[in-house]
């Protein structure tokens, strides 16, 4: 392994309250260290910023439905073909890229961490299969269980032991890292032709409501003590009006003690496509205000955007009922719903957010009302809820809107009027700092997420690290939001694992990254609760309970958090 020293860098490592401090970074035995290690290369990054390497909490890139998203859409690769060049493969965008072009894209950015968070358990394998194809990034999944028939039964029940020993046994036999809730119990009902609308709307047969699901998985997570919070997207997402119903799935859990070191006990995802005021598609207002004032005033909730580009993006998500809405609103789009027995569902609709579009007007000013409305940053993660809002490797073009307001002005110029009437985009004149763009990007996601060994450059921390080639001293990004969004497009430097992985913007190695997953410590005492049940009820699936769980095979570089 090398050692290196980078020299002389404007260093912006937030959990560390480091904010453009011109200091050398050590580097050796693939982490972060105290001293200059001995016959280190020294690289001179003076006239550039440090950061940890970026961190994304919520992108779709891996998995059954991400490749039924490619199969889907050949008109969206022939637009954006990579030529094999020297050991890199071969691959194609644009908005469902390749894996490979995945790990390609997301390092060149200066991003060594990416979460996919939806695998449905039972093709938890294919998952795993698409991170090891996914090459330099660490990655880990979380696993949907809000429509999950075991779930249903216990929050049935009320019994939250065995509901606590399943997700512990889900987690393992899935080798996830979160728990994921997608429409909770909304799902479950599109089996049966229906939705839920309302938090208290009951799911056929099981009887039981969404608000009893969230909290149910919220209390257990919190008691199983996981990393990071249950990861929730919304009921009633991309409707009208239903700022409420996430404000009261947030009200839901308010009261629910979180596990010992952190205050959330329940993460809003893609909350973009949750916060819309209106009654209809023609009053269609933001909801961003009402949300980011709840999330100023409470400490149990953190969110990530889901902000929208305009242009082509292909929705993909475990929301059946909403994508076949989709489809009726795109009049009839080539789609794909499927059913996963007695777990989940999902949907598939090739979707354009256009300027001219009122709502897509709308929809995008509410993501940077969002970001910029919430006073904690350690609140919000960066997402475009890759490929749902836009493909990931438009996160330059955010930052490029977050810290200059002449960008986005610019660009609200340039489409429909509602998105000034309707939002308060263009009275909000906060503009991010370095500092702030590194938590959005890497620290809060790291908290959030509650892996302490990345996300910072202290010492101990992996040796992730990303070099972006602007000047702090020289350059004034409110003015200069073009030289902000081509800095963060190249990292001048990519470290993974103490290596470099990223030179000017070019992939020069490929390592395998490592996969993250949570295994419950008291796994084994806890089994005997939901042996009988596991058995009983694996009558009604089509794969034996011993083929199921995913094996240590499939994961070659393995870490284990344990809890
Ligand atoms: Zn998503």
């Amino acid at each position: 392994m090398n050692a290196y020293v980078l020299k002389g860098g404007h260093v912006y490592d937030p959990l560390n309250n480091i904010d453009g401090e011109k200091m050398d970074i050590y580097i050796a035995g693939g982490k972060i260290v105290e001293e200059p290690p001995k016959g280190a290369k020294v690289i001179d990054v003076s006239g550039k910023v440090v950061m940890p390497g970026g961190i994304c909490i919520h992108s779709h890139i891996a998995g059954g439905k991400v490749n039924s998203g490619r199969m889907l859409r050949p008109e969206d690769h022939r637009r954006d073909n990579i030529p094999k060049k020297g050991q890199l493969r071969s691959g194609v965008g644009y908005t469902v890229p390749t894996t490979f072009v995945t790990g390609y894209r997301f390092a060149a950015m200066g991003y060594t961490t990416v979460f996919e968070p939806a695998v449905p358990p039972l093709k938890a394998r294919h998952t795993h299969e698409e991170f090891q194809d996914t090459p330099i990034l660490d990655h880990g999944g979380f696993v949907l269980t809000g429509n999950n028939w075991f779930v249903l039964n216990y929050v049935k029940n009320n019994e939250m032991d065995k509901l606590a020993a399943f997700i512990a046994w889900l987690l393992w036999a899935t080798k996830c890292y979160a728990v994921k809730i997608v429409n909770p119990g909304g799902v479950e009902s599109w089996g049966w032709g229906k939705n839920v609308n309302g938090l208290d709307d009951k799911v056929p047969y099981f009887d039981v409501t969404p608000r009893e699901i969230v909290t149910a998985l919220s209390y257990v997570n919190e008691k199983l003590g996981l990393p990071h919070t249950i990861h929730v997207h919304g009921n009633n997402l991309g409707q009208p009006g239903n700022y409420e119903i996430t404000l009261e799935t947030m009200e839901a859990v308010r009261e629910i003690k979180a596990s010992k070191g952190r205050r959330s006990v329940l993460h809003f995802t893609h909350i973009q496509f949750n916060a819309y005021a209106g009654t209809s598609w023609k009053d269609f207002a933001s909801g961003a205000q009402e949300i980011a004032n709840y999330v100023n005033k409470h400490d149990h909730v953190t969110i990530d955007i889901g902000q929208v580009i305009f242009g082509d993006a292909t929705t993909m998500t475990a929301d059946g009922p909403w994508e076949f809405a989709l489809r009726q609103i795109t009049r009839g789009n080539k789609w794909v719903n499927s059913d996963v027995e007695l777990e989940t569902g999902s949907g598939i609709v090739p979707y354009v957010f256009r300027r001219t579009v009122p709502v897509n007007a709308v929809q995008w000013a509410i993501g940077l009302e969002l970001m910029l409305s919430v006073n904690d940053l350690y609140k919000v993660c960066l997402t475009t809820d890759h490929p749902n809002g836009g493909p990931f490797y438009f996160y330059p073009k955010i930052i490029s809107w977050l810290v200059s307001r002449k960008a986005r002005n610019e660009e609200l110029e340039k489409v429909h009027k509602a998105a000034i009437e309707k939002t308060t985009l263009k009275d909000l004149d906060k503009e991010y700092n370095l500092y702030e763009v590194a938590i959005v990007t890497r620290a809060a996601q790291a908290k959030i997420l509650g892996l302490k060994d990345r996300g910072h450059l202290g010492p101990g921390a992996k040796g992730d690290v990303a070099v972006y080639d602007i000047d702090p001293t020289k350059v004034n990004l409110s003015s200069s939001p073009e030289l902000v969004e081509k800095a963060f497009s190249a990292a001048a430097y990519t470290f993974k694992d103490g290596e470099i992985v990223v030179k000017d913007g070019e992939v020069i190695a490929t390592p395998q990254g490592s996969t993250i997953w949570v295994k419950v410590k008291k796994l084994e005492e806890m089994m005997p609760l939901i042996e009988e049940d596991l058995k009983e009820m694996w009558k009604h699936y089509t794969i034996s309970l011993n083929n199921y769980p995913v094996q240590m095979e499939y994961l070659p570089k393995s870490e284990m958090v344990e809890v």
